[in-house]
């Protein structure tokens, strides 16, 4: 717990120079300075929990040793922490004074699938997943979004005169499996604990590091799982008239599948359906007796949602049709709902990292990942979702030349530089939760 006193009590004398009333405008260039010295001194620490995370990572509802580390770093800073919110979830709470509360989420998961990035601290872990054993890798970065968490509730606690009300610092289990935000709120997250006033989440991405994107209005997809089993006959594969082949079936339709989005659905619309796995048969003689499709929806808007997956539905049912196959099994579930981002919450925000990022910071499209965040904000949470970038300008400026084409996340060579990656979040996300409390204690 010492370890933290000592850049804590720094980062308290330097904010106490700055000390401003909560409704008066946020002077963004002192707290930018401030931040950048927070950051100075709390980094090697940001970097090693980073560090630790990344080559240790959990995957979804299985994140006790991630969590538990979070936990101890909120408590050491002065957090009030509940553990074991939503199965592995956390809340922190730290209040100060009368005012709003403000909400800031972490995801905790990482994914089921083997790192090759060759770093220094690269995942080796493997852990049990859907019954089999598995590498495990944070290619989708949330251990960048733990570091940026853990390192603006430092920021803000160094910062603790220039707000008052409540911070919620969340950590969420499962967001790669879209389940961890609804077992946080079914576990009670806005009834044991306050309901936020506002909330923010940021997440990374395959673009230059120091950069920031937002948007308002919608954020992320709509995701939808797809699962459809045909059912045929089973036989030899030299004698296929007395079979009903559930392999053609599964071929035919990832092929039709793909007329929906482009015959049915609008073409100025936002909607694909892709086809992630196909399992069917044994050897090259045996015709199986069913063959199973599984794939991934994504829209923005309800009703472009409806129309394909009628379309999707109408499709798997006309190709067993014409195999004279029984009518296939479809199910089509449900996933993340699209991120609205709030345009008071994005206003007051955009003023203010406008000014720390310039040119630095900008409006971009809608990304076409899901992302369950939105079930916060369908709980009536008004918010702000994110973007910060991760590789070296030279990299991207050669990628974007013709050279070796960048990561994305769930790559297994996905790698943020940390220092500027976390750097970026912390002071993006500590500017954006003082926005908040500066909007609110205007009474915008
Ligand atoms: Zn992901
Ligand atoms: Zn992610």
């Amino acid at each position: 717990m010492t370890r933290f006193i000592k850049p804590m009590l720094a980062s308290l004398a330097l904010s106490s120079l700055l000390a401003l009333p909560a409704h008066a405008e946020l002077d963004v260039a002192k707290l930018k300075s401030t931040i950048a010295s927070s950051l100075e001194s709390d980094y090697p620490k940001l970097d090693a929990l980073y560090k630790d995370i990344h080559a240790h990572p959990e995957l979804a509802f299985q994140e006790e040793k991630t969590a538990a580390r979070l936990a101890s770093e909120m408590r050491a800073i002065g957090f009030e922490v509940t553990e074991h919110v939503g199965k592995t979830g956390l809340v922190a709470i730290y209040k100060s004074g009368e005012g709003p509360t403000i909400m800031v989420r972490t995801e905790l998961d990482a994914l089921p699938m083997e790192e090759k990035t060759g770093l220094p601290y690269a995942s080796h872990d493997k852990a049990l997943w859907r019954g089999r054993e598995t590498f495990v890798d944070h290619s989708c970065g949330h251990d960048i979004h733990m570091a940026s968490w853990v390192g603006t509730a430092k920021t803000l606690l160094a910062l603790k005169d220039q707000w008052h009300g409540t911070l919620m610092f969340i950590a969420q289990p499962a967001e790669e499996e879209v389940q961890g935000a609804k077992a946080m709120l079914a576990d009670g997250l806005f009834t044991r604990f306050p309901k936020p006033d506002a909330g923010f989440a940021l997440h990374d991405g395959p673009f230059t590091y120091g950069y920031v994107s937002y948007r308002v209005g919608i954020g992320s997809s709509n995701q939808d799982g797809l699962f459809i089993k045909f059912h045929g006959r089973g036989g030899h594969g030299a004698a296929p008239q007395t079979t009903i082949d559930p392999v053609m079936m599964a071929a035919r339709f990832v092929v039709d599948v793909q007329s929906v989005i482009s015959r049915e659905k609008d073409p100025t619309e936002f909607g694909v359906v892709s086809i992630g796995a196909i399992h069917a048969g044994t050897a090259g003689n045996i015709i199986p007796d069913e063959a199973t499709v599984v794939g991934t929806i994504r829209t923005y808007k309800p009703q472009v949602r409806a129309k394909m997956l009628a379309g999707i539905e109408r499709t798997a049912k006309a190709v067993a049709a014409m195999a004279d196959a029984p009518a296939p099994e479809i199910h089509l579930e449900a996933g993340a709902k699209a991120i609205m981002n709030d345009p008071a919450v994005v206003g007051s925000a955009e003023k203010v990292l406008k000014v720390a990022f310039g040119d630095k910071f900008n409006a971009t499209p809608p990304g076409t990942a899901s992302e369950d965040y939105s079930e916060f904000i369908d709980a009536g949470v008004p918010s702000m979702f994110f973007n910060i970038g991760i590789y070296d300008p030279e990299r991207v400026a050669a990628a974007r030349n013709g050279g070796p084409p960048l990561p994305g996340n769930h790559s297994p060579l996905f790698a943020p530089v940390p220092k500027p990656t976390i750097e970026t979040g912390v002071t993006a996300m500590t500017l954006a939760v003082l926005s908040a409390f500066d909007q609110r204690a205007q009474g915008q």
